[in-house]
């Protein structure tokens, strides 16, 4: 990210925060990851699942998406559909990530200690929280739900850095919030690095959220990189490569002068992605033209990454949404696996799949999800 941290502010704080708690040695001994990976079927040139990204902070919708497959299913049912209704998987991701928090929670090791969510001002997405937190409270932990302002207000670290807020022990910092800079005033940027400082298990903790920026998915594509991480492996490095879409830097220089220019030349083969996260913060056609023309040989350039677009087959398909009229539409359709880890130390305690959410938005919307009122919630059906 060394490039990335002079141009970009958001992802500069952040990695400063990595570097002071790094600094100060680090007093937290459990990692607890829940990721989203997302696929896009790419149906241009030899077909194939691509990823779109990897979701390390904040992946949500595995609440509410355990309750999709239900809907279809009696949908199918009721219309006597009974063998198509077969082909719908079982999914449940909220019982899934509620394991991992519950494992990290066990292995900190304190019954009296509490799972917090860490929650926006305006909870839009409370209800697919609740369907995690839930689970928890059927394991017996207790859960609370906190803004940074109330960390920032009510938290503290005792001698051990075992963190405290309005004076219960926090076991677990579960994320739901701080992975958009406009969320960090001075105070709420406090109150993230007593949390980074702490001994608790955040999820993710904060290097674990810088590597799940776009630049690091793209210089994890580069040739060479895999061998590193996976030596000894050249079967699953194969299988993870299949899924890269190309990936290219922007940093300054001739390989990013090049991939500037044939951009620019042909934007639509292109997606410009800055290190943002939670939709509509891409590029895509004669704005990315136009905004790569006017950086090209600026160094704000580099706060950007390209990527090539993913084409998959449209579908015909219903969006279903209040106060909308029904209509059929052409869709396209992504598919996210969720997927959670613990270690604890240098010892992986936990690694598993959590099970998928797939999301289904008309072809016209380049960018978006769920939140963003783009897309909806959906059903792989299986042939
Ligand atoms: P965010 O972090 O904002 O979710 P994404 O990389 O997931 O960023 O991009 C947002 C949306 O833009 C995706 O859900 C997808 O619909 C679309 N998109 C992103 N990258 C590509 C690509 N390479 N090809 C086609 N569509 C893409
Ligand atoms: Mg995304």
């Amino acid at each position: 990210l060394s490039s990335t941290i002079k141009v970009d502010d958001f992802t500069a704080r952040l990695f400063r925060i990595y570097m002071q708690v790094l600094e100060e040695g680090l007093a937290q001994t459990v990692f607890l990851g829940i990721n989203r990976s997302d696929y896009m079927f790419d149906c241009g040139g030899t077909a194939a699942l691509r990823q779109i990204e990897i979701n390390t902070i904040a992946a949500s919708f595995g609440g509410l998406t355990s309750r999709t497959a239900d809907v279809h299913r009696l949908v199918l049912n009721v219309l006597g559909k009974t063998e198509e209704a077969s082909h719908l998987l079982p999914n449940n991701p909220a019982k899934g990530l509620a394991l991992g928090i519950a494992k990290a929670w066990e292995l900190y090791g304190s019954q009296r200690a509490v799972v917090m969510f860490l929650v926006e001002d305006v909870q839009r997405n409370i209800f697919d929280q609740r369907c995690v937190e839930n689970e928890l409270w059927n394991r017996n932990i207790r859960v609370v739900r906190k803004r940074f302002r109330d960390v920032f207000e009510q938290g503290s670290l005792d001698a051990s850095r075992r963190l405290f807020v309005d004076g219960q022990e926090v076991a677990v910092v579960y994320y739901r919030e701080g992975y958009v800079p406009q969320v960090y005033d001075q105070q709420n940027w406090e109150a993230r690095l007593l949390l980074e400082r702490s001994r608790a298990v955040k999820c993710p903790d904060i290097a674990t959220q810088l590597a799940g920026t776009k630049k690091v998915q793209q210089e994890l594509s580069r040739p060479g990189t895999l061998e590193k991480l996976l030596p000894g492996h050249p079967e699953a490095i194969a299988r993870i490569r299949a899924t890269f879409a190309g990936l290219y830097s922007l940093d300054e220089g001739e390989e990013g002068d090049r991939i500037a220019a044939t951009a620019i030349a042909d934007p639509d083969r292109f997606v410009l992605k800055p290190q943002r996260e939670g939709g509509g913060n891409n590029l895509y056609g004669e704005e990315l033209r136009e905004v790569l023309e006017k950086i090209k040989d600026s160094p704000e350039r580099t706060s950007y990454i390209l990527m090539d677009k993913i084409k998959p087959q449209p579908a015909l398909n219903y969006l279903l949404r209040a106060h909308s009229p029904l209509q059929v539409s052409k869709c396209i359709s992504e598919l996210g696996i969720f997927g959670v880890y613990v270690r604890q130390g240098q010892e992986l305690v936990l690694n598993q799949a959590a099970g998928h959410l797939l999301r289904t938005k008309a072809i016209e919307h380049a960018d978006g999800g769920v939140a963003a009122g783009v897309a909806v919630l959906d059903t792989p059906y299986l042939v």
